[in-house]
């Protein structure tokens, strides 16, 4: 049978890229909403029509649902297995090689927005339910290939889908990694604030979001500073090797900037933040008068992505929390910070947010949280996780492939307790998702229309 798929997608191969070329000339990052009936705007809805128009000429059932997502049907059944791709994308940004929306094949890698995040990944589908039908193999379970336009900007998408009609009795979401992710953790987002203070510290900045590891930090600080006491304390290795500069303002105050280095919310153990290095120079440096919260940032958070010093940590055999410290603002002798807890898949956010309170309570801080995210997890030995494993397996040959949790969302969490995310990335390959030159290797592409074809006909014969 995967000989059999594999050269039903040699036969297609250049209608389908003629197709994904087609919907890759869209650019349908989210925008404002734009007239009647365009939840995201119009990119996203001219995205979700194009999808459609393509599989109504194969012949297929479609339904567009209210320009927040669309559905093309194969088969009935009591049950039915859902297939979950998106159409939006994340803005194009600058870097390019060529145009972001004009899909070329390069040395053997297709580029453009969207090739493998994730309108690759939709039309592989599109073209698996088309070969399904092709081979009129017979089905218990239908088949159903869900289109979002909003999974970017917040799932809404998925949120209005399952409201508006019957979500798939079980599926997959081929818009993450290879083998297969059968767990994401809880997360929430925790803002909290401390008591005003007289400090030298006017101001203080860092950050844009929660779900990242702030790379730079500005400080403002008021002439009564000793600037060389506070050079001396830049100078003692506290940013790890990232540049710290501290310069007179033309006002007679004190800038400092101190950089580190960036990584993904998730995995903040993979960055250098900012904030605490400047934390542990302002607390070295001014002493007492450096604040509580700076105190709380060195001695509670610190180097440790796990909140362990901070007694929130705990772990399960899945996987283990982290704290990420993503904001810092603070003015006029008082400020908050900003900070992102994924916690293992076990966990509740009732519990979670629960240690967090108390470790904010025994440090004087108040705490804003708001609900949080439950993890989302479907058994390693569940029908779904053991055949897709398998087809994944057969496919690729690596028999010893297993699943995994992840810190991150997907869009599995959003549609059903029975969602796994499989594939589209293969192994540690930086396809520059959400970056210029995106792509995605033909040869990696045609393997994932197998794996995700084969999965959609176990799952549905
Ligand atoms: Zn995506």
């Amino acid at each position: 049978m995967i000989e059999k798929i594999r050269k039903a997608f040699e036969n297609y191969q250049q209608e389908m890229l003629d197709d994904l070329a087609s919907l890759i000339a869209i650019d349908s990052s989210g925008e404002e909403p734009s007239g009647e009936g365009m939840p995201f705007g119009e990119g996203p809805a001219k995205a979700l029509d194009c999808f459609l128009k393509i599989a109504r000429r194969m012949g297929f059932e479609t339904d567009n649902v209210d320009n927040y997502a669309g559905v093309v049907s194969y088969g009935d059944g009591k049950e039915t297995v859902g297939v979950l791709a998106h159409l939006d994308v994340v803005p194009a940004g600058k870097g390019w090689t060529t145009d972001p929306f004009e899909m070329v094949i390069r040395d053997g890698n297709m580029y453009g927005r969207g090739v493998i995040d994730d309108k690759g990944p939709a039309v592989a589908a599109l073209y698996g339910l088309r070969i399904i039908r092709d081979l009129g193999i017979p089905l218990k379970r239908g088949l159903q290939l869900i289109v979002g336009t909003n999974e970017e900007n917040g799932s809404k998408c998925m949120e209005y889908y399952v409201a508006h009609r019957q979500p798939p009795t079980l599926g997959f979401t081929p818009d993450a990694s290879y083998p297969l992710i059968h767990g994401e953790k809880g997360s929430f987002w925790a803002k909290m604030f401390f008591d005003k203070e007289e400090l030298p510290i006017l101001t203080m900045e860092a950050g844009e979001v929660f779900n990242a590891v702030p790379a730079e930090c500005t400080v403002i600080l008021d002439g009564s500073v000793d600037i060389d006491v506070l050079q001396a304390s830049a100078d003692k290795g506290f940013s790890e090797g990232y540049p710290v500069t501290v310069q007179k303002t033309p006002e007679g105050n004190i800038c400092m900037v101190v950089k580190g280095k960036a990584a993904h919310g998730s995995m903040p153990y993979l960055g250098v933040n900012a904030i605490v290095s400047s934390a542990m120079i302002l607390c070295d440096a001014l002493g007492e008068k450096a604040g509580k919260l700076l105190h709380f940032v060195r001695d509670v958070i610190g180097r440790d992505p796990y909140g362990k010093t901070a007694g929130v940590y705990f772990k399960d055999d899945n996987g283990e929390l982290t704290l990420n410290l993503g904001l810092l603002r603070f003015e006029n002798g008082e400020g908050w910070l900003g900070i992102d807890i994924r916690f293992p898949v076990t966990g509740t956010g009732a519990y979670a947010a629960g240690l967090f309170h108390a470790m904010a309570d025994k440090y004087g801080a108040r705490v804003q949280i708001p609900t949080p995210s439950e993890p989302h997890f479907v058994p390693e030995d569940s029908e779904l996780v053991t055949t897709l494993l398998q087809v994944y397996r057969d496919v690729t040959g690596e028999q010893n492939a297993g699943s995994m949790t992840i810190g991150g969302g997907t869009y599995a969490r959003h549609v059903g307790k029975k969602i796994v995310a499989f594939g589209p990335e293969f192994g540690d390959t930086d396809y520059h998702m959400h970056n210029a030159d995106e792509f995605y290797p033909l040869e990696e592409y045609i393997k994932h229309c197998v794996i995700c074809t084969m999965g959609m006909l176990r799952l549905a014969e």
